[in-house]
């Protein structure tokens, strides 16, 4: 690729940026960052209890040598937990370094790339910063429970480079209909040159078990795509990886650099995939309490979208509406997830399930706001 267009690609390309970090909303409305509490990001609301044993007990001190570049440890801990050999899984700096690897490996510029939206917008940056073209082929809409759809993925899917498909869906919260993904992954593998990539990220999946897993063999070119950062609790780590048949596997591996996972990261992420309890009590822990904070925010009148999810999609009407709900919740140092209003998810925000006490002092203040707007 020639540097002009490497350039054009730059220039064209968004700066991939979450809401704004608490030392800013701090000074900007006036609140302590200690009463600051994110509903933005999708994470749990504790660290896993050995965390800091781990911390202690493992680090005498192996960060005074770079990390086994096979990450061996780590890589044999996730195979153990998702059930698969060694060789089909590849480890990474969070699950968003492995999304930039498959757009390396798999989209070439002038390539094409099909985002079913709306859908985790990493999927359309990686496609830009690639050169190649994003196809956005729209979810059925709320009525649908945004599901695919599935005749304009099927006549799309199998002349791309790569297939974004997100299981359950960020930010809608909805689970993705298996029958609709093995259609795709069946029209896929028929076309001309093996067809496209098609990823599947089970970011997700402990709120809602059932993989894709056990379809790799079958499929060539299905990419699973884990991360220990949302039911693991451990999103400080960025630790991610991903799962698929060997030669897939093998292409990724092409493009890892060999040590953009620190030792830290991957001795306690190990530890914590050979301890997967503690993400199915802290999944089955958020979705009872999404139940209940789902509950109260339609008490309130706010429709939350069904959600299989550690978050729920609200809608607050039109865009000037959910722009002043953000702006009374963050005056009280409450982050939501916002969309701008250019997004198919404009009049919307997005609120992570934390603890029923911190879920309540987000229903209290989006009580006040509701008084505010009757008074
Ligand atoms: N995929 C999805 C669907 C996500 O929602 C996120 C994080 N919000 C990621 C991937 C990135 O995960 P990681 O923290 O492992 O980079």
């Amino acid at each position: 690729m020639t540097l002009e267009t490497t350039e054009a690609i730059a220039s064209g390309s968004q700066v991939y940026t979450w809401e704004p970090p608490d030392r800013v909303i701090a000074a900007r409305y006036g609140v302590d960052v200690a009463d600051i509490l994110r509903f933005d990001l999708n994470t749990s609301p504790t660290a896993p209890d050995f965390f800091e044993a781990e911390l202690r007990e493992r680090f005498d001190p192996p960060i005074n040598e770079y990390p086994d570049s096979t990450y061996a440890g780590l890589t044999e801990a996730a195979a153990a937990y998702v059930g698969v050999r060694f060789d089909e899984i590849l480890v990474g700096c969070g699950a968003d370094e492995v999304l930039d690897l498959i757009a390396k490996a798999f989209l070439p510029p002038g390539g094409a790339a099909i985002v079913p939206i709306p859908t985790y917008s990493m999927y359309g940056v990686l496609t830009g910063q690639r050169g190649a073209k994003l196809q956005a082929v729209p979810r059925l809409g709320a009525d649908g429970r945004f599901a695919l759809d599935l005749e304009a993925m099927l006549a799309a899917a199998p002349a791309a480079d790569v297939v974004w498909l997100c299981a359950p869906n960020n930010p809608t919260g909805a689970s993705e209909s298996r029958d609709a993904m093995v259609a795709v992954l069946e029209a896929c593998a028929v076309a001309p040159g093996g067809g496209p990539a098609v990823v599947v990220d089970e970011a997700y999946i402990e709120f809602d078990p059932g993989s894709m897993v056990e379809l790799r063999e079958e499929f060539e070119r299905l990419i699973v795509i884990r991360t220990v950062s949302k039911a693991f609790a451990l999103p400080g780590l960025r630790v991610g990886y991903a799962v698929s048949a060997r030669p897939t596997i093998e292409r990724l591996e092409r493009f890892r650099p060999p040590g953009s996972i620190s030792t830290v990261s991957a001795s306690v992420a190990e530890a914590a995939l050979r301890s997967p309890q503690y993400a199915i009590d802290n999944a089955r822990r958020i979705s009872e309490e999404r139940g209940r904070f789902v509950e109260r925010l339609g008490a309130l009148g706010i429709e939350a979208h069904p959600s299989v999810t550690n978050f729920v999609l609200c809608r607050f009407g039109d865009q000037a509406t959910s722009e002043d709900a953000t702006e009374h919740v963050l005056r009280a140092g409450i982050v939501p997830r916002t969309f701008g209003p250019a997004n198919p998810l404009r009049g919307h925000l997005r609120f992570t399930v934390r603890t029923p006490a911190q879920n309540d002092r987000l229903l209290g203040v989006l009580a006040d706001w509701l008084d505010g707007r009757i008074a």
